[in-house]
């Protein structure tokens, strides 16, 4: 996808603070913070969002969690943290190459999103 904003950074071709890559996942802090810790992990794989997941995907997606985890507790989240998967118009979601928000830090997080 060639204007897509994450997989320019998957390229290298826009500047991000990467904080892991292998050959699947990358990870990098979020440009706009809502807690001391929040960062993207995200498919190298440009999967638009949550709800076009497939059964192709299973591999590279268990991946991506699996790497959220091992960076939370590296980035200062010991305690626990916030894992958020916004999709679609209803979920908010604003960038279309599919993330997984990691938010936390020393402090407990405001509650959950209440109606
Ligand atoms: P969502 O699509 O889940 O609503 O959120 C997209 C997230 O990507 C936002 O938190 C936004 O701050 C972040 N973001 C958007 N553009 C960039 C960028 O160019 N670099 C980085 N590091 N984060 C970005
Ligand atoms: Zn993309």
């Amino acid at each position: 996808m060639t204007d897509c904003i994450f997989c320019k950074i998957v390229r290298g071709e826009i500047p991000a603070k990467k904080i892991h890559e292998d050959d699947d996942v990358v990870a990098f802090h979020d440009i706009h913070p809502i807690a001391p810790v929040h960062f993207l992990v995200i498919p190298k794989m440009h999967i638009p969002s949550m709800a076009d997941l497939q059964p192709e995907h299973e591999a590279a997606i268990g991946k991506v969690m699996v790497v959220a985890g091992k960076l939370a507790r590296e980035q200062g989240c010991a305690d626990g943290f916030r894992t958020i998967i916004n999709t679609g118009r209803v979920g908010r979601q604003e960038v279309y190459h599919l993330h997984v928000h990691i938010v936390g830090g020393p402090e407990v997080l405001p509650p959950m999103l209440k109606y």
